[in-house]
């Protein structure tokens, strides 16, 4: 929505290495030319690579400022901002669709990028409230691993059950057809191991 006028909401929607990132820098990045005035926010809990910085999985990186509640991020947007980037939006509470809805009545261009499915493909956070108030929706897609078709799901391959499993070796992009549910093993009860001595040949 590089055309817009005022306040907008923009969605960047996607399962896990999808490019939602880099997409959301891209367009951060159109607004910083353009010279408008951008400030970019993170929940505080994502610190996988830096605590400063939105980090794409192809290095590209931007300042963003971790703030821990929805009502930090709003406190913390400065007067005369045109662009508010949120990256990892689905880790927020509920009131960020409050808050996006307030910014973009201000006349602010919100563009925000998440996960809409955790890894049992139920929908993430806020995420489906922001997709039905957004203006436009982007729904960003991987590549299968297993068939190289077109990724929408997380698929978790070790890790236990919790929603948030962070790192991203618990988990591959999969396709509809390629996506299977995901057991946790029981972590409190260790297998018992029955080692056989090994044959000489
Ligand atoms: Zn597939």
């Amino acid at each position: 929505m590089d055309g817009y006028k005022g306040g907008w909401i923009e969605i960047i929607a996607g399962g896990m290495f999808s490019g939602k990132s880099e997409e959301l820098i891209r367009r951060l990045r159109r607004a910083v030319i353009a010279r408008q005035r951008v400030q970019v926010f993170k929940p505080h809990m994502d610190d996988r690579f830096s605590t400063e910085d939105i980090v794409s999985r192809d290095d590209r990186r931007l300042k963003a400022m971790a703030v821990v509640t929805s009502n930090e991020l709003l406190a913390r947007v400065e007067i005369g901002m045109q662009v508010v980037g949120i990256d990892e939006v689905q880790f927020f509470d509920a009131g960020v669709v409050d808050v996006c809805m307030q910014l973009a009545d201000a006349g602010i261009r919100v563009i925000a990028a998440g996960l809409d499915q955790d890894y049992m493909r139920r929908p993430f956070g806020p995420m489906p409230a922001l997709l039905a108030v957004a203006e436009e929706v982007s729904k960003m897609h991987a590549v299968c691993v297993r068939c190289r078709g077109a990724a929408h799901y997380s698929q978790r391959v070790s890790g236990g059950d919790a929603q948030v499993e962070v790192g991203d070796s618990s988990y591959e992009a999969r396709c509809r057809s390629c996506y299977e549910t995901y057991r946790a093993t029981a972590q409190e009860e260790p297998e018992v191991q029955l080692t056989m001595p090994q044959p000489v040949a």
